[in-house]
């Protein structure tokens, strides 16, 4: 079997994944089948690490708008995010798979906290990780935070999870004449003002020098594919 392209990377999903054809909260059957592809992944031998979002439960901007403050929203939504994370974990146990929750924000009775060293321990114990809590600030998003554990951890890059095939000039979904890009460079993703990450991850990752692959997660096998190098999607480089 050829080697994969990658042996460490941070997978990022979106809050709004886990929710399926849910408007809202956690649909058993997707978080299934993600757990099914994070195995895969790890059985490939690469060293998993997840950061998923909170969307499907809390966003922190939505709620600012009714009269709570922003950083009390944000730190709401970075609670929906461990609440993922707790879910993730569950279905990775029950199919066999040891997993390990680490949190950026202290809540002894829920997680440990994440530090590097209890992440590389977990890592060379086989366990897939799960990033929860955002960076513990408000004002960041778990696209920035993804970036940054990446940066931590020395991934060899982001695996940006998302509903189209890779980065667009515009919404594919919306303009039929939307130009898809096979490659770009950190800096033209932040000139090109593109909607697929926030500007402050396409920074970090300009800062930290990590690769992000923005690929699509709805056919089935495409985590796999991508760390085979057979995946399709755009890869923001250099
Ligand atoms: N959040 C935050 N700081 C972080 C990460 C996340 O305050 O470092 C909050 C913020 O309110 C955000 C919410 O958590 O809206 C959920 O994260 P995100 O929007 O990135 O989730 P996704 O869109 O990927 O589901």
């Amino acid at each position: 079997m050829a080697e994969p392209v990658y042996r460490r990377v941070v997978i990022k999903l979106s809050g709004e994944y886990l929710a399926g054809p849910q408007p809202f909260g956690i649909d058993q059957p997707t978080i299934d089948r993600l757990a099914g592809e994070l195995i895969a992944a790890r059985d490939l031998g690469v060293e998993v690490s997840v950061v998923i979002g909170g969307g499907n439960i809390f966003r922190g901007v939505e709620v600012s708008t009714r009269g709570v403050s922003r950083p009390t929203g944000d730190t709401m939504g970075m609670l929906a995010t461990m609440m993922n994370c707790l879910a993730l974990e569950a279905a990775l146990e029950r199919k066999g798979q040891p997993a390990k929750v680490l949190s950026a924000m202290v809540m002894p009775e829920v997680s440990e906290l994440f530090t590097r060293a209890a992440a590389f321990r977990s890592l060379a114990e086989g366990r897939i990780l799960l990033l929860g809590g955002g960076t513990g600030r408000p004002f960041f998003t778990t696209d920035t935070t993804a970036v940054l554990r990446a940066g931590e951890l020395g991934a060899q890059a982001v695996l940006k999870a998302t509903n189209v095939d890779g980065v667009y000039s515009a919404d594919p979904k919306k303009d039929p004449n939307a130009k898809r890009f096979d490659r770009l460079t950190h800096s033209q993703a932040l000139a090109g003002g593109y909607k697929v990450m926030d500007a402050t991850a396409f920074a970090l990752a300009r800062e930290t020098d990590v690769p992000i692959i923005v690929f699509s997660i709805a056919e089935p096998g495409s985590i796999s594919a991508i760390l085979n190098g057979t995946g399709r999607g755009t890869i923001v480089a250099g």
